[in-house]
């Protein structure tokens, strides 16, 4: 029962739900069952003395009022039990975004999109299925069943017997083929995963494909998934295609001997004309539950496969999580940050990142970073804002060991803007005001002119209120930069983070912008990672990264005096800087 464990509390919650619905069912199912009834009297009645038309009438009204009653409690069942699924449905749908999003950052290194896209579509839809369906067939399967075997015993045992004797066939065809239903269907779940994941990653890198003209070459590679998804549903349609033919040969079969020994004992008056034309019907019901086992197996194995395998995403554990020792009193941080010793590497296998690295910066001050590309910039801060966990011990803010911080206010207190920025395919506004969407339009106007992007939104038909991305504008690289300071900045942070944020940004801009981080920074700590040394030249503080280590440590002016790799890389950058404005009065000219 561990499979079913994620929608029990949602079944028993809707528990009242289900059970009404499940009433109206069974007296629906009552009302067929009289039908046959109705008949039987009607047909047995023609010729006999006292039988006129008025009761041939009140035959017919009766069916007719039978139909009316089981039509409107149709439309209730299935109002209640189908509603009852779709709200499971949307519940466990939360639930699972829900989680997803609580996971860690390396969760989704591992796992495609596309994927876990195909779980929320594919395997909710299994799942909802089988409850919407699930109730309604075990109820019809155990009263139809029992009440229409009832009526035909009553009619004549013998040809009870007779008709039903080839049933266990259907057990034997059940048994053998269900397994393999639900075997196959998880291998066309996992095919569709695949492919979901393949075409999810095409079109999310459809300019590196147009740009270096892959289509083919994608097509090709979305070709094999989808042929495994073909070859793995037909696989799946050949068990099918047995399990229900086979259920109609049989049912064939019943009905053929109830025709032949009916029939004859019809004819010898053993049971009434109208006996026969019932016992017909009733085995037709019968037949039903008969098909309806076929189905619900059906939907069983889909269901609890989707189950299963959205249970294994349930199961995974966010790997960045408040520590038992975390101290939730802490609410506040000052931006005092200091790192101890931090020998790092992603895996045991990888190489060292960091080795034995420690530096401070004081509450209020400006670090920069600098360093080769790949030197570990980003991890120090992906560290530090623990999107991946450092070893014990190594980081302190505020003299906090960094796992002594709840998660909630370390993120809270430290804001960064990523080095791959992302905005939300929403209006200019809403991306800016993410994480305070009540703030006031002066403030939106200031950030955004710290941010010097003030001009960029105005010129925008719609200036705030303008769409971005899919559905709207297509920002240019340093826009989106700007976007994502103006975005930090609103949020007035102890800690700012700027991961190379600057790099598509002209270097004009680029002194404005720092020039007005400065002002309104000023008694908060500022972390720039650069490649240029412009940025970071009036930084407190400058490390150097280099082979693991910090390998220069200083302000802009003591390290050109220590003459190592910052000042190589700042003389490097001040030549290529001549060059290019010698190019740029040559060409003018
Ligand atoms: P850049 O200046 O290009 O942004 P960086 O200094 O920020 O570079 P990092 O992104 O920190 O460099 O990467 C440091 C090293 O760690 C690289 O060799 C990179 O391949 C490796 N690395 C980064 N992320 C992971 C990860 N999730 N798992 C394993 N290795 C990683
Ligand atoms: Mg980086």
């Amino acid at each position: 029962m561990k499979t079913f464990a994620k929608i029990t509390p949602y079944i028993k919650q809707n528990f009242r739900k289900i059970l009404f619905g499940i009433v109206l069912l069974i007296i629906v199912d009552i009302a067929q069952l009289i039908i046959p009834k109705i008949i039987q009297y009607a047909i047995d009645g023609i010729g006999t003395e006292g039988f006129t038309k008025t009761n041939l009438f009140y035959a017919g009204a009766a069916i007719f009022l039978i139909a009316c009653l089981m039509t409107l409690l149709r439309f209730f069942w299935r109002l209640f039990l189908l509603g009852v699924a779709w709200s499971v449905d949307r519940n466990l749908r939360q639930e699972y975004f829900d989680h997803l999003i609580s996971l860690s950052a390396n969760f989704f290194n591992k796992v495609k999109t596309g994927g876990l896209m195909a779980y929320a579509t594919n395997d909710l839809n299994a799942i909802r299925m089988l409850i919407a369906f699930g109730f309604v067939i075990g109820v019809d399967i155990i009263l139809i069943t029992i009440a229409s075997l009832a009526f035909m015993i009553n009619i004549n045992l013998r040809l009870t017997l007779i008709s039903i004797i080839l049933l266990p066939a259907l057990t034997i065809i059940i048994i053998i083929l269900g397994k393999k239903i639900h075997l196959r269907f998880s291998k066309v779940q996992k095919t569709f995963e695949a492919l979901s994941a393949k075409v999810q990653e095409s079109i999310s890198g459809i300019r590196v494909v147009k740009a270096f003209v892959q289509e083919e070459a994608e097509l090709e590679k979305i070709s094999d998934p989808a042929y495994d998804y073909v070859r793995e549903n037909i696989s799946l349609i050949r068990i099918q295609g047995i399990f229900h033919p086979s259920f109609m040969l049989i049912i064939g079969l019943s009905m053929m001997i109830v025709m032949v020994f009916g029939g004859e004992a019809a004819m010898v008056g053993e049971i009434s004309i109208g006996e026969f034309i019932a016992f017909f019907q009733y085995l037709g019901m019968f037949v039903w539950p008969m098909i309806a086992v076929g189905w619900v197996v059906n939907l069983y194995q889909r269901g609890t496969a989707s189950l299963k395998r959205l249970n294994k995403i349930f199961e995974e554990k966010p790997e960045i999580a408040n520590e038992a020792w975390v101290d939730y009193f802490i609410s506040k941080l000052n931006g005092k940050i200091e790192f101890k010793d931090l020998t790092f590497q992603y895996n045991e296998k990888g190489p060292l990142i960091f080795e034995n690295v420690s530096f401070d910066i004081e509450a209020g001050k400006t670090l920069a970073i600098v360093g080769r590309t790949g030197c570990g910039k980003s991890t120090l801060i992906d560290l530090l804002t623990r999107v991946y966990n450092p070893p014990k011990n190594s980081i302190f803010i505020d003299k906090h060991e960094i796992f002594k911080i709840p998660l909630k206010t370390l993120r809270e207190n430290i804001i960064m803007v990523p080095q791959d920025i992302f905005l939300f395919s929403q209006t200019v506004k809403e991306n800016i005001t993410l994480a305070k969407p009540d703030a006031s339009s002066e403030e939106i106007e200031d950030v955004t002119k710290s941010a010097q992007v003030y001009d960029d939104i105005a010129d925008f038909r719609e200036g705030f209120d303008t769409v971005l991305g899919e559905r709207g504008v297509t920002l240019s690289g340093g826009q989106k930069q700007r976007i994502a300071i103006a975005r930090a900045l609103l949020t007035d942070s102890k800690v700012l983070i700027l991961d190379d944020a600057l790099s598509a940004v002209d270097t004009k801009t680029e002194k404005l912008i720092l020039e007005n981080l400065i002002k309104l920074r000023k008694e908060k700590t500022t972390v720039i990672i650069a490649h240029r040394i412009s940025s970071v030249q009036r930084a407190d503080k400058i490390i150097v990264i280099d082979k693991a280590r910090i390998a220069e440590e200083g302000t802009h002016k003591q390290l050109l005096k220590v003459g190592g790799i910052y000042k190589d890389i700042y003389e490097k950058q001040q030549l290529e800087e001549k060059i290019s404005a010698r190019k740029n009065k040559d060409s003018g000219s």
